[in-house]
């Protein structure tokens, strides 16, 4: 009896001593390795400006980018820059991103057809070239975005796939700042939107507007740079993407959205960058 007891008592210290090496293991080896990778997940945000240039707010806009150091990217409208050529020059000469958006921005013209939305494409990319040196970047953003700005779904597909046998990518948002929800949106109204819809993103592509009636927009910029400098964002433009934030976008739909997708479109609410 007493040999069994003895033997007993040894079992359940071989367990003790097992359990305790098992933990030290996992202390050592586990655990670093998943606060390595928490700390190597760079959180990406992209400033992106819509609808520029503009006469009332760019110039604000560069001027709160350059005080912070961050590059934006700008999908500007051809016809309004050749009206203010001097404000392309300031985006150039302060190395933001000057992108493709449309030359004419109207929906009833350029979604009329796949030419008529190329050949207004083209005209506007032929406006951008007389500012940048090198190629224009192939990143555009379709007006109204790519996932139903036009009622035929069929037309919208045709064009989608049009860009990108054109050699350009086009690129939507996942941070929406509704900052054209109305005419006049508050500061606070915007900043809030950016703080909900940046929650749980690696990689915000940040959508904001730079036209006369948006001054707000510029104005709650510095809030804007601040919260997310606060959050552990770091800015780049679309200059800056590398490959592998290209493939990232294109997985969440962000980049090339629907081109060889068969199914519906998602909507971009839906669209959620996912962590790699
Ligand atoms: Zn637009």
């Amino acid at each position: 009896m007493k040999f069994s007891k003895v033997l007993l008592m040894l079992g359940v210290l071989i367990i003790m001593i097992f359990n305790v090496n098992t933990k030290c293991i996992k202390c050592e080896e586990v655990q670093p390795e998943l606060s390595e990778y928490k700390s190597n997940i760079k959180k990406k945000a992209f400033l992106t400006f819509d609808d520029g240039p503009s006469p009332e707010v760019t110039l604000d806009i560069i001027k709160v980018l350059k005080k912070n150091q961050v590059k934006g990217s700008f999908f500007i409208i051809g016809s309004r820059a050749e009206e203010y050529p001097h404000i392309i020059e300031e985006l150039v000469n302060n190395e933001m991103s000057v992108c493709i958006h449309s030359y004419s921005h109207k929906y009833e013209d350029i979604y009329k057809s796949v030419n008529d939305y190329i050949e207004d494409l083209k005209k506007c990319e032929e406006v951008i070239k007389k500012h940048v040196k090198g190629d224009v970047s192939r990143y555009v953003r379709m007006p109204g975005g790519s996932f139903g700005s036009i009622k035929s779904k069929a037309m919208l597909k045709e064009i989608k796939e049009a860009i990108v046998d054109n050699d350009f990518k086009y690129i939507d948002w996942n941070v929406p700042s509704d900052d054209t929800q109305e005419r006049y949106v508050s500061q606070d109204l915007i900043f809030r939107n950016i703080k909900k819809n940046v929650k749980g993103k690696n990689t915000a592509i940040i959508l904001m507007h730079d036209s006369k009636y948006k001054k707000t927009s510029a104005k709650v910029l510095q809030r804007v740079i601040d919260y997310l400098r606060e959050e552990g964002y770091e800015f780049y433009c679309m200059d800056d993407i590398t490959e592998e934030d290209e493939m990232l976008l294109i997985k969440s739909r962000i980049i090339n959205n629907g081109v060889g997708v068969t199914s519906e479109f998602t909507h971009i609410k839906d669209y959620e960058p996912k962590v790699e």
